[in-house]
């Protein structure tokens, strides 16, 4: 399937914010935005008119904001709402739940891979397992208990030490990480205020029912 392979550091300040697209690089003073703030690239501050974005437009930023950070393509992403949609629960946090559950994000998230992307290469070179079977699709919906683990073979990727070495002990409340062994499993869904995304969802529902 056809994925964004530009820069990631103009989709960041496209949305006006740190999307931490780029792993360590993302925390240090060489991200784009620390470097040269939130004006979205391609703009000139000198006799620009700053006008007051319409209630649409800041509907659809949040939304790509939302779909970036996960880095999903617009037709995966519309699955995903339609399928938050039909769950029962708030539609915003289904459509998060949905997003975080992802074997890419949950790599990601026990800190094997330094960025989401790194996280979907890894996955997609066959380096991790789920409950003892090879799984190379970033996608893959994780359920609550399955183990997710680095394979023999791949125990010794620098990538994968190096990341666990900065993630330190910052894992999520919702996950297990047992570092030893290179494995990791979902403890529970994540409700709302697990999910450490300084997003409005909401936006993403009434965008998408307008
Ligand atoms: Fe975004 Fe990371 Fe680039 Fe900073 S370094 S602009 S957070 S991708």
């Amino acid at each position: 399937m056809a994925r964004y392979t530009g820069p990631a550091c103009r989709l960041c300040r496209r949305e006006g914010v740190k999307l931490f697209l780029k792993g360590e690089r993302c925390h240090s003073e060489t991200c784009a935005i620390t470097k040269r703030g939130t004006e979205p690239p391609g703009s000139y501050k000198q006799g620009r008119r700053v006008r007051r974005p319409s209630d649409y437009a800041i509907r659809l930023r949040e939304k790509q904001k939302i779909r970036r950070i996960y880095g999903v393509l617009e037709k995966q992403f519309r699955r995903y709402f339609g399928r938050a949609n039909r769950m029962k629960g708030v539609t915003g946090t289904n459509l998060l739940q949905l997003l975080e559950l992802r074997l890419d994000n949950i790599v990601y998230r026990l800190g094997f891979a330094p960025s989401r992307r790194a996280a979907r290469q890894l996955v997609k070179h066959r380096h991790f397992s789920i409950d003892d079977r090879i799984t190379d699709i970033p996608s893959y919906q994780v359920s609550p208990g399955q183990i997710i683990q680095v394979r023999e073979k791949s125990k010794d990727l620098e990538i994968i030490h190096n990341s666990l070495r900065n993630i330190g002990d910052n894992i999520l409340p919702w996950l297990n990480l047992e570092k030893a062994k290179l494995q990791g499993k979902i403890i529970n869904v994540p409700t709302r205020e697990e999910i450490p995304i300084e997003a409005q969802e909401q936006f993403v529902v009434e965008y998408y029912s307008r």
